[in-house]
């Protein structure tokens, strides 16, 4: 049993009590109690059966003794000092030859019942090494000296008388007690306890054998019980345990191994499902890929044809707002700058300027130098215009040769100063190079965010009228 706790199952315990320890522990128990039991059995019917041959050799030995002794006159044997009597020397040498011819008889004494006494009258030791004539017996030889029985066994240890018998004569008051070899019945007894001592350890030694036999074949069969169930947790389920025999445990491994076969085949099954659903779930993915790209692609045409269209609607809007000849803003895009200058003049309570250029008997120009020369002095006008702006003004031509300016920010003494001086510079010289002298009317109004932006408007138109009217190339400011 000293692998017993070398357990393939790694936390099998040295101190626990395994099936197979129990199995080896109750099979010894059961195996040493039925030897027990049995033997214990054996050898009371084997010393009985002993007992019983030694009674019937020794009541045999006892008859023989009685019939060899014979009937003799005993009566005047009844002092130490009858041993000189011839019938005294006659009865022992009897007694002795008996004796000396049967082996199996030790000793013999003839002894006599009289007024409930029983006395000693002859011994074959001899009266000095064993009972004299009329020697009382002690009183247990003596109880048992005095029972009835014509020839039988008497009870007493291997030393002491073992057999009695009533000597024919002399009115049954003489008996016989006779002693067998004390070895022999004790070398029997020893022998018969010899051989039950070794039966029973021979059969401790096979309970022994057996119950380590059952106990490993049972634990080598869990073990691999134990093993195989580890290897199906594990997932190996393709091996089998193949148990040689045919009892439940074999039926246990069959059940297993068609558990384990069992489910071998549905994680077949599984693994052949998930690798559908692998396929599947890349198939999905490379259209999802593909589609995807398909869909960047749509988007990148989409932003381009977004932004193209962002670009015309904006050309558009510039377009719409722009006046084509002169590329300044037309009177549409002016009146939207207006009005958000308006909104914001109105929100920080601030102010605007509005100037109003027109120049001066251009009829003339077209007249005297042409229609084309005409056009060259509208553009180089708005040239001149444009190149005059701050970053948060702006221009636009208002109609034919008159021109609206804006200039956020400005106090109306500010804005007059502004408009002279525009007027100065265009009166300095040609309006481009070899162009005709050209001087121009401005009317300058304040939008203040009081009034409406037409009244505003209208305020310088009518300024521009005034410097008409005043003579031309000045400055007028609407109030
Ligand atoms: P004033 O303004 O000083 O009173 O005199 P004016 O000669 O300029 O008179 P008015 O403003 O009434 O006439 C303007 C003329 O300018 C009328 C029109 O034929 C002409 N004109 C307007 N736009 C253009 C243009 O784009 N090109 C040409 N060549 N002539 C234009
Ligand atoms: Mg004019
Ligand atoms: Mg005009």
């Amino acid at each position: 049993m000293a692998a017993e706790g070398q357990s393939a199952v790694p936390h099998a315990s040295r101190r626990r009590l395994t099936i197979g320890r129990r199995l080896f522990y109750t099979h010894l128990l059961v195996a040493l109690l039925v030897a027990f039991g049995l033997g214990s059995y054996l050898h009371w019917v084997a010393e009985a059966e002993l007992s019983r041959a030694l009674q019937a050799r020794l009541v045999d030995n006892a008859t023989l003794a009685a019939e060899a002794v014979g009937v003799g006159d005993w009566e005047a044997i009844r002092h130490p000092s009858d041993t000189q009597r011839p019938e005294y020397a006659d009865l022992s040498s009897r007694l002795s030859a008996i004796v000396k011819r049967n082996q199996a008889i030790e000793r013999l004494l003839v002894v006599r019942q009289e007024d409930g006494q029983v006395t000693a009258v002859a011994d074959s030791r001899g009266a000095n090494s064993g009972y004299a004539p009329g020697d009382s017996l002690p009183p247990a030889l003596g109880r048992q000296a005095s029972g009835a029985a014509q020839a039988g066994a008497i009870s007493g240890s291997s030393k002491d008388f073992n057999a009695l018998t009533t000597l024919p004569g002399g009115g049954g008051r003489y008996r016989m007690l006779l002693q067998i070899p004390a070895e022999d019945i004790d070398g029997k007894l020893e022998t018969l306890r010899i051989n039950s001592a070794v039966s029973f350890i021979l059969a401790v030694a096979l309970a022994l054998a057996m119950s380590v036999w059952l106990a490993r074949s049972a634990q080598r069969v869990l073990r691999r019980f134990a093993l195989r169930f580890r290897e199906i947790a594990e997932g190996r389920l393709d091996q089998k345990l193949d148990l040689a025999g045919n009892d439940e445990f074999v039926d246990l491994a069959v059940a297993l191994d068609e558990m384990a076969g069992r489910l071998n085949e549905a994680q077949r099954v599984r693994e052949s499902a998930l690798g559908d659903l692998q396929a599947a779930r890349d198939r999905l993915e490379g259209m999802v890929r593909e589609r995807s790209i398909e869909l960047d692609q749509l988007n990148v045409m989409l932003r381009s044809e977004i932004e193209q269209r962002c670009q015309l609607e904006a050309a558009l809007a510039e377009a719409a707002a722009t006046d084509m000849m002169t590329h300044l803003l037309n009177r549409r895009g002016m009146v939207e700058a207006l009005e958000h200058a308006a909104e914001q003049a109105r929100r920080q309570k601030s102010s605007f300027i509005v100037a109003v250029v027109d120049i001066d008997l251009f009829k003339r120009v077209n007249d005297q130098l042409g229609h084309s020369v005409g056009d060259q002095v509208v553009i180089a006008m708005g040239r001149r215009l444009k190149s005059s702006l701050g970053h948060a003004d702006a221009a636009c031509r208002w109609g034919g040769e008159e021109f609206l300016l804006l200039w956020p920010g400005l106090t109306i003494t500010e804005g007059e100063k502004r408009a002279n001086a525009l007027r100065e510079s265009i009166a300095a010289g040609p309006i481009y190079p070899q162009g005709p002298q050209i001087t121009v009317s401005i009317g300058v109004a304040e939008f203040t965010g009081l009034d409406t932006l037409d009244r505003c408007i209208n305020r310088a138109d009518k300024a521009l009228y005034r410097a008409k009217t005043n003579g031309r190339n000045c400055v007028v400011v609407g109030l």
